[in-house]
């Protein structure tokens, strides 16, 4: 059975159990990473747990465990459960309360680290490219709700989700309240114009994806421009090529949005080189 850490101990699955009195439960109150294993190693480890600890730290929350602590507890995690490949889910809650939001009436913040299996996309959608499209549901607004925290409060991605599914596709675009693109529910995008990689800057209202980071490096390894910038729906139509990135998804093309087929039609050839680069970095 597999283990799950728990606040410092490795406890059978089914002995992991919160409280219903915990924040994270009653407000999605906490934060949390997702994280893959490549052959039996923890992929960008330390670029995950530093965004986590600037999840903490917008949020006020004092994870009780030091940095080099956690590490340590998700590569322990990670061996208990002899995973080759896998996912890792690390979740950081407030802690148990009272039924009032206040977080000073919590106490001792829970660490849990799952280690299981990861759900991918099919083969062949890596192979043809998927169809997306624009949800209506715009991204958090940073004032508001600030998309760099990942908190346990997924409604925002969740209700453009919806729309995804309602469509009959498996992402969905989702516009900041300036009606710029942000990024999508559980991935980044990028667009390829002219040879150069373009992609949502930051200021845009996006997470700054693990993922997204690393093929940015990979592009200008590859010597491709890349800009950060602003971009919107005109620029995702006109694009010649579109894909997605994410920690599940690694590097995926989108050959369709909002009906436009996006420039032949086809996973480009800057996607797949650099879904071709991706790929071999996780194996080294
Ligand atoms: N945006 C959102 C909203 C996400 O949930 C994710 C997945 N964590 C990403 C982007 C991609 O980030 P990463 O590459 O770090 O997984």
């Amino acid at each position: 059975m597999s283990k799950i850490f728990m606040n410092g101990k490795l406890v059978d699955k089914t002995d992991a159990v919160i409280s219903v009195y915990d924040h994270g439960f009653l407000y999605g109150d906490g934060i949390f990473e997702g994280i893959r294993i490549y052959n039996a190693k923890v992929f960008k480890l330390h670029e995950h747990i530093a965004r986590l600890y600037e999840s903490a730290k917008h949020i006020d929350l004092a994870i009780p465990l030091s940095i080099a602590e956690m590490c340590k507890a998700v590569e322990e995690t990670v061996i208990a459960n002899s995973k080759k490949e896998g996912y890792i889910r690390l979740i950081v809650s407030r802690g148990v309360g009272n039924l009032g939001l206040d977080p000073r009436k919590t106490t001792n913040p829970q660490i849990i680290i799952i280690v299981d299996d990861i759900s991918i996309y099919p083969e062949e959608m890596y192979e043809k490219g998927m169809e997306i499209i624009t949800a209506t549901t715009i991204r958090n607004i940073p004032n508001a709700l600030n998309p760099r925290i990942k908190s346990l409060n997924y409604l925002n991605n969740i209700l453009a989700k919806l729309e995804a599914n309602r469509a009959g596709v498996p992402e969905a675009i989702m516009l900041n309240h300036l009606g710029e693109v942000a990024e999508c529910t559980a991935d980044n995008i990028f667009l390829v114009k002219d040879g150069v990689l373009k992609t949502p800057a930051i200021h845009c209202g996006i997470l700054e994806g693990i993922t997204r980071n690393t093929v940015i490096d990979l592009a200008k390894v590859e010597k491709i421009a890349v800009e950060e910038c602003v971009l919107t729906r005109h620029d995702v139509f006109t694009a010649d090529e579109c894909f997605l990135t994410g920690t599940a998804a690694e590097v995926i093309p989108v050959v369709k949005c909002d009906g436009r087929s996006i420039g032949l039609g086809l996973p480009g050839e800057i996607t797949k080189l650099l879904r071709d680069r991706f790929r071999k970095f996780i194996s080294v």
